[in-house]
């Protein structure tokens, strides 16, 4: 599902383009060069290739996969999506052991209740705040904003229209709405900065891992997250959907 001229929605189980535990999957168009962003939770690979193939673009261009953090819901199809397109897998370095084990920090026992299975793969490479990916003709600005899990990161990207885009994976998302807060590799103190850098940034667009995304004044909703972050009852709620 076309968003803008650079950014494709194209899995989600929310939005019924792939199948349950699957979060929001993007793809980036960058021309020759296209990339997603994250992979679902394992059982989505086919659809979300389909829904590659009804945009408008062959698969066989995704050459870079890239990890917004190491949660099953966005891991689960790199093995498939690696052995199928060849592509490389990219994140943080502070989620990378937890893509490449499974371990803890990846809540797979949590997907394994929930019926999903999939194999790890390894991470080909890793990059930090400041590093810019290249996909093909669009660069997309690394930023670390740690809290959700140790080494979550959103990507930065100038859209032709002259809007800025932020694919932000789980440390936001629209209207102030928290997320999971309180698995391994937690921290609300990283969490509540993480916010004010990402505001800081001034983003028109957030494109979330869950709900919703938003294609106008996105740093409002981010303004909102920032209030509920640090509400009083924010250090004692587990979860809040
Ligand atoms: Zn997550």
């Amino acid at each position: 599902m076309k968003l803008t001229e650079k950014v494709h929605l194209v899995g989600g189980s929310g939005y019924g383009l792939s199948p349950q535990g699957d979060c929001n999957i993007y793809l980036v168009n960058g021309g020759d060069e296209l990339a997603l962003i994250d992979t679902g939770g394992g059982f989505g690979v086919k659809d979300i290739l389909g829904n590659v193939k009804a945009d408008g673009f062959d698969p066989k261009k995704i050459t870079k996969v890239l990890i917004t953090h190491c949660h099953f819901d966005h891991i689960g199809g790199n093995y498939d999506l690696k052995n199928e397109l060849g592509c490389n897998i990219i994140s943080h370095d502070s989620d990378k052991t937890p893509i490449e084990t499974l371990d803890e920090l990846s809540l797979y026992t949590m997907a394994q209740e929930r019926g999903l299975e999939f194999k790890a793969t390894k991470v080909d490479a890793t990059v930090k705040e400041g590093d810019k990916v290249q996909v093909g003709d669009v660069s997309l600005n690394v930023v670390h904003n740690p809290g959700h899990t140790p080494g979550c990161i959103s990507f930065l990207l100038d859209e032709d229209d002259g809007k800025r885009g932020l694919l932000c994976g789980d440390i936001a998302g629209p209207s102030g709405n928290l997320g999971y807060i309180n698995g391994p590799g937690f921290n609300l103190d990283d969490w509540k900065m993480s916010i004010k850098k990402l505001v800081d940034l001034s983003p028109d667009r957030l494109y979330p891992g869950h709900n919703t995304f938003i294609l106008n004044n996105a740093k409002e909703h981010l303004e909102l997250y920032d209030q509920k972050m640090n509400a009083a009852w924010t250090t004692i709620i587990t979860s809040v959907g």
